[in-house]
């Protein structure tokens, strides 16, 4: 038995709420100078109800191999990674044309 999802009713496996709310997120990536120098990619504009951001920045901290917290509704990474994490977000299922790398 495969498990049905709460939105749509459908079996999860053909569910596409996902696919969907992923389709509707616009991103922004922007780095921030902190204390001593210290730069940290701010992923934000995702819609924390809708997706696992927590899960989200477990999987990019893991493809980046940095450090990381996800928290108000961003996530943060150790780091300057505008370069790698527009295409990590669209291999999560993101639209490229939604994310603003600032
Ligand atoms: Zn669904």
């Amino acid at each position: 038995m495969s498990e049905i999802c709460p939105v749509c009713g459908l079996p999860k496996d053909l569910c596409v709420c996902q696919a969907i709310v992923k389709e509707q997120q616009r991103i922004k990536i922007r780095v921030e100078k902190r204390k001593w120098g210290r730069e940290v990619t701010i992923i934000e504009g995702i819609d924390e109800k809708s997706i696992d951001l927590h899960e989200l920045a477990a999987k990019l901290k893991s493809k980046l191999a940095c450090g990381g917290t996800s928290k108000n509704g961003k996530i943060e990474l150790q780091g300057d990674h505008r370069g790698r994490v527009p295409e990590l977000l669209v291999e999560a299922g993101f639209p490229a044309e939604n994310i603003d790398v600032e």
